[in-house]
This record gives structure tokens, C-alpha cells and sequence, in this order.
């Protein structure tokens, strides 16, 4: 059993190092991170809509008064459950890979709002979006992307604490980042780390996703914020990597008889990786997968959207629950 709570809110990692979780993990709940010392904060990720996000700056002034004005915001990679909030740390440094940069457009807020607004014009897809992303308000959502960017490394001073940005996309997405505080042993990860779920691969290559687990595993960390679930430890890392490992392999030889992505999704055992929290996720990895065998010279770029209903039917055929089944629509 972990020493930390899957419970929401700011957790207190110590020395200035703070996870802010969102529980359960599933579709949406992102978590957050703020590293402070003295006058100084940054502030890891935003939440995936203005009302999550103001929260949760609320709960940090609260708990640690510098947090007032956040000096810089790190973007881990794009996707709005990461990013949505960003116009709410007015007047901050807002830094991001370029590939974040890039990407930042791929999910339109606007769109998202319109989607849940009338689900049906988008067929079954639409149905699993708004399934996915019910607990949220996509109004009035300004894209705010990074107004800095960096390539492969950067350290950053946050008052006397060295923060390091390393670059390590694309894996998850275009362009992920992880946020390493070398002297507390702390790495915020942003999506390159599911823990307890099913990690999505919408870019890869998967095989760098997992070089880049195994590079996490080398590195002198002991507490790790990830993008999704609790407070984790490198045997969460592990056990996600051999994930990506395990489907990988199981992906190739579908790939080698010509078995269409689609159907290999369907075809593959997914042995204990079945009971994790959206399983159905398996059909973009698996995508991706075919992607990266394929090995063309220019990647093709899926519209995400057409995957949203192949999901929904993936999650009933593992006989799933709908997502968010638990939740009431308020706190408790
Ligand atoms: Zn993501
Ligand atoms: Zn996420």
C-alpha cells in the first residue's frame, strides 16, 4: 500500500514539492503539480476546464500563499485535460516543448462544448465523448498555449530549487515533457505515466515511450506526480512499461499477417491488462503501433475523433461500465 491517499486535492510532497490529484484518473481527471520556495512557484499542468482549475488554485493560495501570482506555468505536453485552464495563470512565463506548441490545437474547446451541447450530430463517437468528458464545462475556454518553448533540456531556478525540463516526446503526444527536482528525488510526468489505468498512445513511437520508462527508472527519483492516478513510485513506471512492452508484442504478428489494427485490437488477449481502467484505450495504441511497424517515412496524422466511437464499442465488448458511472455531478 502506498504511503499517499488517492484522495483529491493539493498533497504535500515536502519540501515545497506538491501533487495536486484528481481521482479516479479515468478520461479527464488530470492532476497537477507546484514546486515553491520563498516568493517563487511553478506550476505543473492546468486542469481540463476554468471551474477545476480555478479550484485548485484556490486550494494552492491557500496552502501556500506565494502561489498567489504563479511565476511559471510548465505545460507536460497539449491535451486540453493538461492545458484547458492555462488563461487562468495570467501574466505567467508559459513554457512547453515546441512540439506542444504544435499540438496544442488537436482537441478545439470550442468543438468539445458544441460536442457536448448536442452529442448526437457526432453519432457514436460524439455519445463517447460526452460520456468521457460529462463532468466538465467547455465554456468560454481561450487556447492558451506556451508563449516559451524549449528543446531537449532547460533548468529553470525556482528561488533557490533547481528545476529541470526534459524533453521527451513524441511518445505519449507531440511533445512531452517530464519535470524533474533532482535535489527531492520529485518527477512530474505529465502522461508518460498512467498509474493504475490504461496509458493512451495517440502519437508514439511506442518503442520510445518505453525507452523512455526505462530512462525514468535510471534516474534518481523516488516520489513521481503522474498524469493520471495517485502518487506513484518507479514500480508504477515499470508496470506501465511492460504494458506498451507486452502489447507491442502482442501487436507484431497480427501486424505480419496482415490483420487490420481494428480486428488485432480485438484479437489480442489482454490477460490482467483487461481489468485496468479503460481498457478500451488498447484500440489507439494499437494504431499507433501499425503505425510505427509500418515505418513510412511520414507518419500519418488520425483524426481522433473516429477512435472515440471504436472505443465505445471496445469498452461494452470488455463489458465495462460507462465512464465516470460513479460520479454524481458535484464534490463530495
Ligand atoms: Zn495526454
Ligand atoms: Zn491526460
Amino acid at each position: 500500500m502506498s504511503k499517499w491517499k488517492f484522495t483529491k486535492g493539493l498533497h504535500d510532497l515536502g519540501n515545497g514539492c506538491w501533487g495536486y490529484l484528481v481521482p479516479d484518473g479515468s478520461w479527464g481527471w488530470s492532476n497537477a503539480g507546484l514546486i515553491a520556495d520563498g516568493d517563487a512557484t511553478l506550476l505543473v499542468d492546468t486542469l481540463f476546464d476554468l471551474k477545476c482549475t480555478a479550484d485548485m488554485l484556490a486550494d494552492m493560495r491557500n496552502a501556500v500563499p506565494a502561489s498567489k501570482e504563479i511565476g511559471v506555468l510548465v505545460n507536460t505536453h497539449a491535451d486540453g485535460d493538461h492545458t484547458f485552464g492555462n488563461q487562468l495563470v495570467e501574466g505567467a512565463r508559459i513554457i512547453g516543448t515546441e512540439g506542444t506548441v504544435t499540438d496544442f490545437d488537436r482537441f478545439d474547446p470550442a468543438f468539445l462544448d458544441q460536442v457536448m451541447k448536442d452529442p448526437g450530430q457526432f453519432g457514436v463517437a460524439g455519445e463517447f465523448m460526452a460520456e468521457c468528458f460529462r463532468p466538465f464545462d467547455f465554456s468560454n475556454i481561450t487556447l492558451t498555449p506556451p508563449n516559451e518553448t524549449f528543446k531537449d533540456k532547460m533548468t529553470l531556478m525556482v528561488g533557490d530549487k533547481r528545476v529541470e525540463l526534459i524533453e521527451v516526446g513524441p511518445a505519449h503526444s507531440l511533445g512531452d515533457a517530464l519535470i524533474y527536482v533532482p535535489e527531492d528525488k520529485v518527477l512530474y510526468t505529465g502522461d508518460i505515466l498512467f498509474s493504475s489505468g490504461t496509458p493512451i498512445a495517440w502519437y508514439g513511437p511506442v518503442a520510445r515511450w518505453i525507452n523512455v520508462c526505462n530512462m525514468v527508472l535510471d534516474m534518481d527519483v523516488e516520489v513521481i506526480v503522474a498524469g493520471h492516478g495517485p502518487i506513484s513510485t518507479k514500480d508504477d513506471v515499470r508496470k506501465m512499461r511492460d504494458y506498451l512492452v507486452d502489447v507491442s508484442e502482442m501487436a507484431r504478428p497480427f501486424y505480419e499477417q496482415g490483420v487490420d489494427f481494428l480486428d488485432a485490437a480485438y484479437k489480442i488477449d489482454l490477460g490482467e491488462y483487461r481489468d485496468w481502467n479503460d481498457a478500451e484505450r488498447v484500440i489507439v495504441t494499437l494504431q499507433t503501433l501499425y503505425d510505427d511497424f509500418e515505418a513510412a517515412k511520414e507518419r500519418p496524422v488520425h483524426v481522433p475523433i473516429p477512435y472515440f466511437e471504436m472505443m465505445k464499442n471496445m469498452r461494452k465488448h470488455l463489458g465495462k461500465p460507462p465512464v465516470h458511472s460513479e460520479y454524481c455531478g458535484h464534490d463530495h
